[in-house]
Formats: structure tokens, C-alpha cells, sequence
């Protein structure tokens, strides 16, 4: 077994913020009909950088009545522009709103980090290359949509109503919007409290991109504006990505109205590492998948199922690696692990820290040393967890591992299987045959073989079970906003 590393012994980098300015409004209102306008009865809330617990801006609070004005202008924009438009135009608005995120992609990835507390790192090489890649992947198939649904005719929805999560706040929004957009819907997109920053830049850049005005309406607010949207009946199509709790009660209130829906909700993934495996390459899959971006990834590795032979190596070779990782300032180029996003998710990892230990499984924690203002948590692994406890069994959404060994490949896919999600997983092993058995057996909408966590836009993603229904990315993602009908059908 090898002695962790003692960091502080070892090397450390010399600070290396970001330095790119960014634009930032003292207050923003809703983007409705094109234009910018306050709430109706004029109330607003502070989004706060979680890093420093300063307030970055005032965001207006849409009510009810705001959303309803949302609706109605993506209902008179879907009417009277954009479905009369033909496609071919649609896609050259969405390349244009692609190459126009190219062009700001350093702003954006500093909001980004400024707003939800992620790595500069992550945002500027994850969050907003994709974004772009969004747009344009899915501008191409503006105009292909016969291709796309050979003999039927793909109609639009109408206008869809969208709600997204403070994990992957501009990336989420992308996934939702490039797909409805392309299709011929409008849209009233609702972000997520903490993180309505990169959205509302979005919508300038959209004004900039002179796309017609109400196509993309974006709605600021709590969970009481996220319902009213839901519960809007000129929204033909709701798009949900959120927790597995609030997707229930959006499944409950749209069931019976035989409106169109799709869901994408938690999970609680397994790596599955066997013996064969190339044991360093897994160790670094591992820390990718559960520890940076602080464990706020829908589809975080947050279970490691090792194979008993090799358990005891690579939890000594995870507890080095651990050692090394850098937690603080989300501007810093060298942060690998950033800000928990608001206090709320902070005090809920923390229950779930003390639960750990409470339900009698052994925690680590590399020392480290956390700034004294905004919410952290450092890597965390458990280990001598059983399969009922809940660190094993409800996704956390914060930096915390659960450690389980097996000895067969049936009691790894069994132990996978477990929980009530089926988002993702990992498998890491030497011989193509066992991914090829493995990856047939693990319920999960996603699985990746030897590495962790590679998105593209031409890939479907989404759960099973709990983790939820429908799909976004390629060709699959753009079918929730479509009615297929018969091609004579006018
Ligand atoms: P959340 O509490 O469910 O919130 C998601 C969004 O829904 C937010 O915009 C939220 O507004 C809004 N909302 C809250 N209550 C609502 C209601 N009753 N009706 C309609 N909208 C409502 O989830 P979260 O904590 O922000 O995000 C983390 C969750 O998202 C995790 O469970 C994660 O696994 C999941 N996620 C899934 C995917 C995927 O593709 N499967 C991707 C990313 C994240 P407020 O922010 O204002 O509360
Ligand atoms: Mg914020």
C-alpha cells in the first residue's frame, strides 16, 4: 500500500486567476417579447457569487402573470414569424447564435463561474464549447428534418416551456433550446435561481443575433415560476431537467392534460472497475466523475464498485490523487474543485457527511485548507458503506464518493443496478468483450467504457427508471419537440 502524499510537501501552484473582464448589469429584468421588462409587481432576488457570498446582481422574480405574458409573446412569435419562416432561415439564425457564443465564450465561462461556483477550467473547456457545439449541431437539422424522420412530416410543438438546473446552467439551457428552436417551436425558458446569469446574457446575445422578437422568452424566478410555467396550458411542450422530487410533481400535474413532456432527473452512478483495468487511467476517470465540478453532475460517477483484488491499491491510489486536488476560487486556472453552489446544496452535502458516518462507514478527507467566505466541501470517500445506507442509495450532488468492492461481474452489475435511477455509469476494464457484457447489463441511459463524462451533441442522453423519460442530444433530442404526422397532412 502507498503513504498519501502530503501536499503541502510536495508542490503547489502560484495563483492563476482569470483575468477577463465581464459585462455585468447591477439588475436584470425578464426577456419578453424581445425587450427587457420588470416583473409586474415589480419583485426581484440576489444572485450571489457562492465563492465570496457577494451579491453579483438583481434578477426579476416572475410571477404568474409574467409568465403568462412569456407565453402569450411565444405564442404571438411562433404564429405570426418563426413557423411561417422557412427552415433553412431558422438554421441560419441558430449558426449564428452558435458562432456568436464562440466569439464571447471567455465572458460567459467567467459569469458562469462567478455564478454557480464552478471551475474556470470546467466552464471555459467543458460548459461553453459545448454550448457552441449545441447550436451548431443542431442548426444543421433545421432544414433536414424529412431526413431526420424519413416519410413524415416533423410539425413543431407550438411552444415550449423549459426549466433548468444551476449545475450546467448555459449548457442546459443550450441542450433545451438549440433542439425546440430548430424544430420551429418558441420558447419561454425559466433558469434556476442561483444561476440565471448566463442566461440572461444569453438573451442579450440573442437580441444582438437580431432573432425575431418573443422566440425566446427568458423568465427569472424560484420554484413558484417554474410551476407556473408548467402548469400554463399555452405551453404545448414542457422540457424538465431537474431533481427526481420536482420531475414527480411535474409528471403528476401534466399526466392528465395529455400535454407533451420530457424529463431529465437525478442519478447515482457506478464505475465498475475491474481487475484487468488500467488502475491509474481509472483513478483519474473516477476523480473526473465524481469530484470535479463538485459533484454537481446529474450523471457523477458517485459510486465506485471495485473489484475486491485490486480495492485496496486503488483506494490508496484515489486517497493520493486526492490529496493533490486543488479546492478553492473557481476563477483560479488551477482549481480543480470550486464553490458547492449555494448554501442550501452546501448544508445538504453536509447532512449527508454526517449521515456517512452515522450509518457506520469510515470517511476521508485529504486535508485541506478552505477559504474562509463561501460554501466548500473537499473530496470526500466512504468507504465500508452497505448497499440500503443512503450514501449508496439517493444521489447527493456534492463531492462525495461511495466505496463498494465485488467479486464477480453479476454482483457488480447486480450492486449497479440497485439504486432507482439509470442515468449513467463507468466501466474499467482491459477486455472489450467484458464492456461489450457489462454495458448490456447495467440499466443505465449511459455508459462509458474506460473514460468518464465525454459529452457530444450528436449523443442521446438521458435515464431510466427515476433518472427520467425522453432524450436530449442528436437525433433523438430533437423528436420531444416534434409531432410526427403524415406527410399530406397540412
Ligand atoms: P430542482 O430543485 O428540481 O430544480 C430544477 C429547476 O426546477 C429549477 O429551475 C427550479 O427552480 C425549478 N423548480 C423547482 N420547483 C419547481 C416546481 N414545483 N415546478 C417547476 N419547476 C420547479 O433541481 P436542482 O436542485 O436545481 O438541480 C439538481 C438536480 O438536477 C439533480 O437532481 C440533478 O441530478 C438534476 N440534473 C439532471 C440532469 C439530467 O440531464 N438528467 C442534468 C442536470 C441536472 P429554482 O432553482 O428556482 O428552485
Ligand atoms: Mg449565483
Amino acid at each position: 500500500m502507498t503513504t498519501p502524499l502530503n501536499f503541502d510537501t510536495t508542490w503547489r501552484y502560484a495563483p492563476a486567476p482569470e483575468s477577463i473582464p465581464v459585462r455585468l448589469r447591477k439588475s436584470y429584468g425578464l426577456f419578453i417579447g424581445g425587450e427587457w421588462t420588470e416583473a409586474k409587481d415589480g419583485r426581484t432576488f440576489r444572485t450571489i457569487n457562492p465563492a465570496s457570498e457577494k451579491v453579483l446582481a438583481r434578477v426579476a422574480d416572475a410571477s404568474a402573470a409574467d409568465v403568462d405574458r412569456a407565453v402569450k409573446a411565444a405564442r404571438r412569435a411562433y404564429d405570426r414569424v418563426w413557423s411561417k419562416l422557412p427552415a433553412a432561415e431558422r438554421g441560419k439564425y441558430l449558426f449564428r447564435i452558435a458562432r456568436m457564443i464562440q466569439e464571447r465564450a471567455r465572458e460567459f465561462a467567467v459569469v458562469e463561474s462567478m455564478d454557480g461556483g464552478k471551475p474556470i477550467r470546467e466552464s471555459r473547456d467543458v460548459d461553453i464549447p459545448l454550448v457552441a457545439a449545441h447550436f451548431f449541431y443542431y442548426a444543421g437539422w433545421a432544414d433536414k428534418l424529412d431526413y431526420a424522420f424519413p416519410g413524415r412530416r416533423a410539425a413543431p410543438h407550438g411552444v415550449a416551456g423549459q426549466i433548468i438546473p444551476w449545475n450546467f446552467p448555459l449548457l442546459m439551457a443550450a441542450w433545451k433550446l438549440a433542439p425546440a428552436l430548430a424544430t420551429g417551436n418558441t420558447v419561454v425558458l425559466k433558469p434556476a435561481e442561483t444561476t440565471p446569469l448566463t442566461a440572461l446574457k444569453l438573451a442579450e446575445l440573442i437580441q444582438d443575433a437580431d432573432l425575431p422578437p418573443g422566440v425566446v422568452n427568458i423568465v427569472t424566478g424560484g420554484g413558484e415560476t417554474g410551476a407556473a410555467l408548467v402548469n400554463h396550458p399555452g405551453a404545448d411542450k414542457i422540457a424538465f431537467t431537474g431533481s427526481t422530487e420536482v420531475g414527480k410533481r411535474i409528471l403528476r400535474a401534466l399526466a392528465p392534460t395529455g400535454r407533451s413532456y420530457t424529463l431529465e432527473l437525478g442519478g447515482k452512478a457506478a464505475n465498475i472497475v475491474f481487475e484487468d483495468a488500467a488502475l491509474d487511467q481509472a483513478v483519474e476517470g473516477i476523480v473526473n466523475g465524481i469530484f470535479f465540478n463538485q459533484g454537481h453532475v446529474c450523471c457523477a460517477g458517485s459510486r465506485l464498485l471495485v473489484q475486491e483484488s485490486v480495492a485496496e491499491t486503488v483506494v490508496a491510489k484515489l486517497k493520493d490523487r486526492m490529496a493533490t486536488l486543488i479546492v478553492g476560487d473557481p476563477l483560479d486556472k488551477n482549481t480543480d474543485i470550486g464553490a458547492i453552489n449555494s448554501k442550501e446544496q452546501w448544508k445538504r452535502i453536509q447532512g449527508y457527511l454526517k449521515l456517512g458516518e452515522a450509518e457506520g462507514a469510515e470517511k476521508y478527507q485529504p486535508a485541506c485548507a478552505l477559504p474562509e467566505k463561501g460554501y466548500w466541501c473537499p473530496p470526500t470517500l466512504f468507504t465500508g458503506v452497505s448497499q440500503s445506507d443512503r450514501l449508496v442509495q439517493e444521489e447527493i450532488f456534492g463531492p462525495v464518493l461511495a466505496i463498494q468492492t465485488f467479486r464477480t461481474p453479476a454482483e457488480a452489475v447486480e450492486k449497479a443496478n440497485n439504486p432507482p435511477y439509470g442515468l449513467s455509469g463507468g466501466v474499467w476494464t482491459d477486455k472489450g468483450s467484458k464492456i461489450f457484457k457489462i454495458s448490456s447489463k447495467v440499466r443505465a441511459g449511459v455508459l462509458w467504457a474506460n473514460t468518464y463524462n465525454k459529452f457530444d451533441p450528436t449523443a442521446p442522453f438521458g435515464g431510466y427508471q427515476e433518472s427520467g423519460m425522453g432524450r436530449e442530444g442528436g437525433l433523438h433530442g430533437l423528436l420531444p419537440y416534434v409531432r410526427l404526422l403524415d406527410p399530406e397532412h397540412s
